[in-house]
């Protein structure tokens, strides 16, 4: 979707690979008080620890004000990389404090490793789908993305190694979200893990494994991640968003020794810091054990709505889609079985009342004007019937009736077409 807006100014090339986020315009109109919006990828905010937090920053300002709230090192505040650090090797992950870079949010993560990693027309190894953010955060660097094979279990070992692909054109990193996926919920199992990890070795291959929501798991934790396996060809992207608050931009990065001091640049000529303030705030209510009570709260709290939600979709949706139930994070990812695109069903399903986000911006191929090489193994229609749904912010209640709705819309949409439900069904096993 290039960018039409017209500037009297003169922009950088560059500009015409940023566009507006999908997600973002979408949520504009989810803002209206009667949709019910099952498009945010927002956190509930009913949780956020705010008595703690308040008491923090009341502790912090009032014991440390001059050092909160000074200028301060580009790493990260000691305590809280300290207490990251710790926290990873508790998940199994070898990790010093050294080797940990507070960003703003994960998001600057991503942009910092773009940064220092992508140069133009060099590719890129992404799942499809993947996380729109990230697609976003690359491609101002005019990556070629290059789709990951995968199948059930997640990406092939094997695709690390770009066979068929000469030395001189391997992808500088593959990106992975191994933990309940956004936008899939899909997460990769133990062995795949360790078979990526031997993969990324024996291939000398990056990989940016991406984890922001690891801690909300529902059945139980998810396996080590690909990190603790493969240490030296390992990016490591965390963040507090999920687990405290989004608004205290706090997330981290893990890198090799050899790629840190790149990064660590990369970050001081973009902001010099991480604010400090937020950082103390953190690292105080980290270090008095606030996660040990609160997210097992979280997850109670997820765990309703994302049971709410597989009940309504059984429900409303058995004979028109596929899903899988996530064991983890914020999202399920629903596959139409009859041939609609989601794109072309939202505004019938916003005038019905409810919002999702259509699968289509996900996929790597879907985003950029760069030439995306095409996907091996995805034929387009298929994410052209996939949407995200996200469970956490609303009530039981109200998630059965916006899947109620949207099953509505969908049944009207296909008496529209006219296909009879013998084609429907042909077309479903596609
Ligand atoms: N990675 C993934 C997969 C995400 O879903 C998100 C946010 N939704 C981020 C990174 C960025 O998170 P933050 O900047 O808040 O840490």
């Amino acid at each position: 979707m290039p960018n039409t807006t017209a500037s009297p100014f003169r922009l950088a090339q560059r500009c015409t690979l940023m566009n507006p986020s999908i997600l973002r315009e979408i949520l504009k109109v989810t803002e209206r008080p009667d949709i019910i919006s099952l498009a945010g990828g927002l956190p509930s905010a009913a949780l956020f620890p705010v008595e703690a937090i308040r008491d923090a920053a009341h502790r912090v300002l009032s014991t440390q004000p001059g050092e909160a709230l000074q200028y301060a090192p580009s790493e990260g505040f000691g305590p809280l990389r300290e207490w990251i650090a710790a926290r990873l090797q508790a998940a199994g992950m070898a990790v010093e404090p050294g080797r940990i870079l507070v960003t703003n949010g994960s998001q600057q993560a991503l942009d910092l490793v773009a940064r220092v990693m992508i140069d133009a027309g060099a590719p890129v190894l992404v799942e499809s789908p993947t996380y729109l953010g990230a697609l976003q955060a690359f491609t101002p660097f005019e990556p070629r993305f290059r789709m990951l094979a995968a199948d059930d279990a997640g990406p092939l070992p094997e695709a690390l190694a770009e066979p068929g692909y000469p030395a001189n054109d391997r992808a500088r990193f593959a990106y992975l979200i191994p933990d309940f996926q956004n936008p899939t919920g899909r997460s990769i199992p133990a062995p795949r893990r360790q078979a990526l990890a031997r993969a990324a070795i024996a291939s000398n291959a990056v990989i940016v494994e991406d984890n922001p929501y690891g801690e909300l798991w529902y059945d139980e934790a998810p396996p080590r991640p690909i990190a603790a396996s493969a240490p030296a060809h390992t990016l490591y992207l965390g963040s507090l968003s999920k687990v405290l608050a989004p608004g205290l931009r706090l997330g981290y990065l893990v890198a090799p020794p050899v790629l840190y001091p790149k990064l660590l640049q990369a970050k001081q000529a973009a902001d010099l810091h991480t604010a400090g303030l937020p950082q103390r705030i953190a690292a105080d209510v980290l270090g008095a054990g606030l996660l040990d009570v609160h997210l097992p709260r979280v997850r109670e709290h997820y765990r309703v709505r994302r049971d709410a939600m597989a009940r309504s979709l059984a429900t409303h949706m058995g004979d028109l889609a596929d899903w899988t139930v996530p064991a983890g994070g914020m999202f399920f990812w629903v596959r139409l079985r009859v041939p609609l695109d989601t794109l072309a069903l939202l505004e019938a399903a916003v005038v019905a009342g409810v919002a999702f986000v259509p699968g289509r911006p996900f996929y790597g191929d879907g985003i950029t004007p760069v030439a995306a090489e095409p996907a091996r193994d995805e034929p387009v229609a298929d994410a052209d019937r996939t949407m995200r749904l996200s469970f956490v912010t609303v009530t039981p209640e109200a998630i059965d009736d916006a899947i109620n709705r949207l099953a509505g819309v969908i049944r009207q949409r296909l008496e529209a077409t006219g296909i009879p439900a013998k084609a429907r069904a042909a077309e479903s096993t596609c």
